[in-house]
């Protein structure tokens, strides 16, 4: 009684959801191990294994039988016969080995015997009883009983299951404890709760301001909806964040935290993608549960295109039904709740274009924020907030470094400062100075230097002539970036480099293509120049300068015979095509054109060094004696460059 009454108990707090104590789990395991033992038992109790002598057919018909002490036979299982004495009969000496305490002293069965076949029984005892008279005969019956031992073995095995599946689904229901296992219905988004200060702020954003106050205005909805609503607008419900990676879209998502005032729930888009069927969308349920129940909310959802991926985008090879149901749930969540419920909801992504297109449009993601890479202005804001805790040395010349850092992102010039301060520390200086950061600047674009690196000295002469042939080329070349330094130091996998300043342009026209192309193949040229021969060593040009003649003749309509005709598709719709989408012929013309325009660049650029053989040959020397040269030496050799230089924008 009182294990079921403690059962009991345990299954109402699990059907109301009670909070469970830390023993929950102990206390239903141990009810169950209770019950079972109790049914075990009873059942022994209620079954009690009697007290029964085996004895042969022999001693059974001449003691037994043959003096009409048999009360009934009953045949167990077709094996044993089970055999009754009468009452009156057990007082018989030959009986008394039963103890009259036993529990079947009087409900028998006694004996037993084995019966080899029933037929055999039956003709032994028909022979047995030939002269009985109709009344003294004994009564046999049959019986098929199962002997609790012989379940036992697949009972028990059955039994563990049973309760491992009722402990898993109670832990499911209410949610686990620490186990991430047994709940993965969940979600389990990081929340800022209001009034928390995150250690992030908007003024540790640098630049961006556009898209700050976009971000600040999102801020604003959620404090002071009044002041929209009652002119009839609708807030906004979801916010895009887009632009490159480590271009501040997280950075600013953690600052609307800070400064929201308002519960933030963020969650990574691949977080909702598990092995498990059906619970990306269970957890976008619970998120958005969970924020509707705190709103006034923010919802920030990193790296969005994890489960928002263009629904006919993913490869028929590999379906993921998964990740639909996840982003129809998405849909529908945000479709779900109105326009003035207080929940919005941020997403961060670098991937807009492979998004879907029922995710961006109006009434869900209806605001687009573009977050772009930092120009030299917003460069040398965002070092500012990096540079604020390093111990800097006078020397440190902010501008510099904003101008010298075209391209990079705000998590490259994060991680420069951050670098250049490991630099200084690793010289045991006092303070990090320019040079730190310039190599770390270095270090970050072209990776870790390598001096031990052995390399033969023909290797060597050979990347010397190869990387003065691409300064040589790009200092002659009127559009191309203008050239920094030159070093043959093996670094990350490249055995040297040429360092460019890269202007800053939205744009590029055909000319500067061209020039960039030639200048990328200066290098190959250099070494047939010199050598007469050519090496494995140019890959990483060949590959760059095939890349972008094909993009110039297929994509920007750069070229004379194909015209302006463009084969970008900015839908991605062709990348699942298994064909292009051009005829043979037209395939046949862009090869040409490609292979024409790469080796009329060629032609131009050797024609160029061989104008400038002396300064070639004067620069791969120095490069051999100094491994790196600087602009300085650049002049020396090849006078200044005649086109004025830009610097930065
Ligand atoms: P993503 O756009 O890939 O989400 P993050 O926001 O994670 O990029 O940026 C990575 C790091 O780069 C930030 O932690 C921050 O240190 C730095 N960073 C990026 N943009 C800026 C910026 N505008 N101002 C200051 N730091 C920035």
């Amino acid at each position: 009684m009182k294990q079921s009454s403690d059962k009991k108990t345990n299954t109402d707090s699990a059907k109301k959801g009670k909070p469970k104590q830390p023993g929950g789990g102990y206390n239903i395991n141990l009810g169950y191990i209770l019950l079972f033992t109790t049914l075990l038992l009873f059942y022994i109790f209620s079954n009690p294994v009697a007290v029964t002598k085996e004895i042969t057919w022999q001693e059974f018909e001449t003691s037994m039988l043959s003096q009409h002490e048999v009360a009934k036979i009953v045949v167990v299982n077709k094996e044993v016969a089970e055999i009754y004495i009468k009452e009156e009969s057990l007082t018989d000496s030959k009986h008394q080995w039963i103890n009259d305490k036993a529990i079947n002293y009087k409900t028998g069965p006694h004996y037993a015997i084995q019966i080899g076949s029933v037929e055999s029984f039956e003709n032994k005892m028909a022979m047995a009883q030939q002269d009985f008279s109709t009344e003294d005969k004994v009564e046999v019956s049959y019986q098929n009983r199962i002997d609790f031992w012989n379940i036992v073995p697949w009972l028990l095995p059955l039994l563990f299951l049973v309760l491992f599946w009722g402990f898993t689904l109670r832990r499911m229901r209410t949610g686990g404890t620490s186990n991430p296992l047994f709940n993965f219905g969940k979600s389990s988004p990081q929340l800022t709760e209001k009034g928390h200060k995150s250690k992030v702020s908007f003024d540790d954003i640098a630049g961006l301001k556009e898209a700050k106050a976009e971000v600040i205005e999102v801020v604003d909805f959620l404090k002071h909806p009044e002041h929209y609503t009652k002119l009839g607008a609708k807030i906004p419900k979801g916010v895009m964040l887009v632009g490159p990676p480590g271009t501040g879209k997280t950075l600013m998502a953690k600052a609307v935290a800070g400064e929201a005032g308002v519960p933030f729930f963020s969650m990574s888009g691949s977080e909702f993608v598990e092995m498990f069927v059906g619970v990306g969308a269970s957890r976008v349920r619970d998120l958005f549960r969970r924020a509707k129940e705190k709103a006034p909310s923010i919802i920030f959802i990193d790296e969005i295109d994890a489960v928002g991926r263009s629904r006919g985008k993913i490869n028929a090879f590999q379906a993921n039904d998964e990740r639909e149901s996840t982003l129809n749930q998405l849909l529908t969540e945000l479709d779900g709740f109105g326009p003035n419920t207080g929940v919005i909801v941020l997403a961060a992504t670098n991937r807009p274009d492979v998004l879907d297109k029922a995710l961006l449009r109006p009434g869900r993601f209806d605001r687009h924020i573009y977050l772009e890479l930092p120009n030299k202005q917003e460069r040398i804001e965002i070092f500012g907030v990096h540079i604020r805790d390093l111990k800097l040395s006078k020397n440190v010349n902010v501008q510099e470094l904003g101008a010298l850092s075209p391209g990079f992102s705000g998590a490259d010039i994060a991680n420069i400062c951050n670098e250049a301060a490991l630099i200084a520390a690793r010289k045991k200086k006092e303070e990090v100075e320019q040079e730190d950061f310039m190599e770390a600047r270095d270090r970050v674009v072209g990776g870790l230097e390598r001096k031990s690196k052995i390399i033969s000295a023909k290797e060597k002469e050979i990347v010397a002539h190869h990387e003065a042939g691409h300064a040589v080329a790009s200092w002659h070349l009127k559009n191309v970036d203008s050239l920094v330094k030159v070093s043959i130091i093996p670094r990350g996998k490249s055995l040297g480099s040429a360092w460019y300043l890269p202007e800053e342009r939205q744009i590029v026209t055909r000319a500067q293509f061209v020039d960039q192309i030639c200048a990328s193949l200066g290098g190959r040229a250099a070494e047939e120049i010199i050598f007469n021969e050519v090496s494995s060593g140019a890959l990483d040009d060949l590959e760059k300068v095939t890349k972008q003649a094909y993009t110039m003749v297929a994509y920007y309509g750069l070229d004379k015979e194909i015209g302006p005709i463009s084969y970008y598709d900015s839908t991605g719709q062709n990348e699942r095509m298994f064909g292009k989408p051009y005829s043979e012929n037209m395939a046949k013309l862009i090869d040409t054109e490609v292979q024409d325009l790469v080796h009329g660049c060629y032609n131009r650029t050797k024609k160029l060094l061989l104008e400038h053989r002396s300064e070639l040959e004067e620069l791969a020397q120095l490069l051999l004696k100094k491994e790196i040269v600087e602009k300085d030496d650049l002049e020396k050799i090849m006078g200044k460059r005649a086109i004025a230089e830009l610097e930065g924008d």
